[in-house]
């Protein structure tokens, strides 16, 4: 492949995909620790910001930049879609012959970025997986929640998904024309980019602590990501509910015997208890299987409305034309 991809309006070699809610306080420490780096490079690239709906001073802020760093392009969602889709959004968009997905936060390390792109180019790889090789600057909560994601994702989609790779990443020009052929649906990046098969490698980094202002992840969108990231990967959590069903089904003819033998032998117990008990069991273990089986049909419902995940309200290389 070549080094660099003919956009039609001038070549870029590489894109920096950076999605962005909210981050007002680290914007210009991003700004500071990421130009100097790729201008270090001397390769054309863009800085695709993609602001997810930010409520802030963030588009502000980032026209701001903008005026004073030509490369950085402005995708502005029209609400808040969260993280994987404002990542659609700006792989969808970028140019470069290579692109690069990063945090705004920089727990990605933007001097990194050489390296992976050297290693692309010297091996001949199509994705570049930038893995945490020490988390001690997270909370002991997220490194012992990202490590059960992990091993879930692991168990239930193959061992294909690397470990500790989140969303700072290389791909190649290949890979984002796959990825765009794919239904526009909630993807999980960081399952289906390795499910795709293309040869990758792996740079390590030490995850630094977020520069500045509050996670955008709290708990109950990480138990979104990670129950989204099963059920889009895995069939398991219905299998899991067929297996309940036989269990309970165990149970219950062992109850049965249970109670047909105390009849014959005549004294039967006065039993409301374990009645109650059982009723109660059965109601929650049928309540269980039956939502399991909602959220499959609510994937089912969303894909088969074909809803964008994200709207653009504005493109600033599109204004230029
Ligand atoms: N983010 C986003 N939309 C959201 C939530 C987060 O675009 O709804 C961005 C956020 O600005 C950041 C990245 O996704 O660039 C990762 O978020 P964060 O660093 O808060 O997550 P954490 O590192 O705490 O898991
Ligand atoms: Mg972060």
């Amino acid at each position: 492949m070549s080094a660099v991809y003919d956009t039609g309006r001038g070549s870029i070699a590489l894109s920096i995909v950076v999605p962005i809610f909210n981050e007002e306080e680290v914007l210009p420490v991003l700004v500071a620790r990421l130009r100097p780096v790729l201008d270090g490079c001397r390769e054309p690239y863009e800085v695709l910001a993609v602001d997810d709906g930010s409520t802030d001073r963030t588009p502000r802020l980032l026209e701001e930049i903008r005026s004073v760093w030509p490369q950085l392009r402005i995708v502005t969602l029209r609400r808040n879609s969260g993280h994987q889709a404002a990542l659609t959004a700006g792989l969808r968009r970028a140019l470069g012959a290579y692109v690069i997905s990063m945090d705004a936060d920089l727990q990605d390390p933007p001097e990194v970025i050489p390296d992976m792109l050297a290693l692309a180019r010297a091996d001949g790889l199509d994705i570049v997986y930038a893995v945490r090789g020490d988390r001690s600057t997270d909370t002991g909560f997220k490194r012992r929640t990202a490590a059960a994601y992990y091993w879930l994702m692991r168990r239930l989609a193959g061992s294909f998904v690397p470990a500790q790779a989140g969303d700072f990443r290389l791909l190649s020009r290949p890979v984002v024309e796959t990825l765009k052929t794919l239904p526009d649906q909630q993807q999980i990046y960081r399952l289906l980019i390795p499910w795709l098969g293309f040869p990758g490698g792996q740079v390590t980094y030490q995850r630094e602590e977020r520069a500045a202002g509050t996670t955008k992840y709290p708990l109950h969108k990480m138990v979104l990501l990670a129950w989204d990231s099963v059920t889009s990967f895995s069939s398991a959590p219905l299998r899991l509910a067929t297996a309940i069903g036989a269990f309970s089904l165990v149970v219950c003819l062992g109850f049965l015997t249970l109670t047909l033998t105390v009849y014959a032998i005549g004294s039967p117990l006065p039993g409301w208890t374990s009645l109650i008990t059982t009723v109660l069991f059965f109601g929650a273990v049928q309540l269980f299987c039956l939502g399991m089986l909602g959220e499959y049909v609510a994937r089912i419902y969303a894909a088969v409305q074909g809803r964008p995940t994200y709207c653009v309200a504005s493109d600033t290389a599109e204004e230029q034309q």
